[in-house]
């Protein structure tokens, strides 16, 4: 049996993963991962799902979402941990999740233009109608356009390439403001892989808790470095394993976040709501 952790992003088909809440936790349970954060891309949709699955499975559901926000036109990702799916601001991320749907069909306007036919039933189904490229991405693939996922972002998805367009984003300072108060913890995800590690005390002034310390592509080096600056700034360290399909990259509970790292989460987050 592995060492209990925990995991705190990842996605399911409510936005561009590909499995549903019932195998995520699942996995998680066979992983001996005791508490997990389903944070899908712009979305709250699937929480009570997502609740009932974690508990069929014996794990803690910590229910979540991941908002898609800008700094100066830098994708930055803001996690929101214990969020209350009841808050009045969830219309604000309803409103983001709404304009991915246009954005496919011009994404897809592009794709025709290039001479590829695909159509919004081509897609695989998002649960709730939270498009992503990697829909996208799978339809190519399943078409024999490209052979793989990567092949598709290489050639046709990429950020500025002939088929990306941009979606609909949050500036930094709002995403932070909304995950709190939602009631939630305000995490920066992936922050060693993005190009804003060298602006993360401008996060700090925004208002933000804590980092996603413990992630796939961070390396040991990298994790010492967020867990040292956590420690200086008085941030709240979190992990996930951003985990999307089985087809790709390391499964969920790969990051091994420490169990321990929850507990002053949980106590901001409860704090917050009171
Ligand atoms: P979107 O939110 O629609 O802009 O799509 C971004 C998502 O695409 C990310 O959350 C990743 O899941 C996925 N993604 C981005 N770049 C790649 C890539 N090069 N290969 C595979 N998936 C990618
Ligand atoms: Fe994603
Ligand atoms: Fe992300
Ligand atoms: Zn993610």
């Amino acid at each position: 049996m592995r060492t209990p952790s925990i995991d705190l992003h990842v996605h399911s088909n409510f936005s561009d993963g590909k499995l549903t809440p019932a195998e995520l936790a699942a996995f998680a349970a066979r992983r001996n991962v005791v508490a997990l954060a389903v944070t899908d891309h712009d979305t709250m949709a699937g929480w009570e799902e997502k609740e009932e699955a974690c508990r069929a499975h014996g794990v803690e559901c910590v229910v979540g979402v991941e908002l898609s926000c800008e700094l100066d036109g830098r994708e930055a990702h803001i996690l929101s941990l214990f969020a209350d799916p009841r808050s009045p601001c969830v219309e604000r991320i309803n409103e983001l999740s709404g304009s991915r749907f246009s954005r496919m069909e011009k994404m897809l306007e592009r794709l025709e233009r290039l001479g590829i036919r695909i159509g919004m039933d081509d897609l695989p189904v998002a649960a709730d109608g939270v498009y992503g490229r990697p829909h996208l991405a799978r339809a190519l693939v399943e078409k024999g356009i490209v052979k793989n996922v990567s092949e598709a972002f290489g050639r046709y998805l990429y950020d500025g390439g002939p088929v990306h367009i941009d979606k609909t984003r949050l500036t930094a300072a709002e995403g932070i403001a909304i995950a709190k108060n939602l009631g939630g913890v305000a995490v920066l995800a992936h922050p060693g892989v993005s190009d804003l590690i060298s602006r993360l005390d401008e996060f700090i002034a925004m208002g933000l808790d804590g980092l996603e310390v413990y992630y796939p592509k961070h390396g040991g080096e990298m994790i010492a470095r967020l867990l040292a600056f956590c420690r200086d700034r008085n941030l709240l360290v979190s992990g996930g394993s951003d985990f999307h399909s089985p087809d790709d990259g390391p499964g969920i509970g790969a990051t091994r976040t420490p169990v321990d790292v929850l507990e002053p989460i949980r106590r901001l987050a409860s704090e917050r709501k009171k």
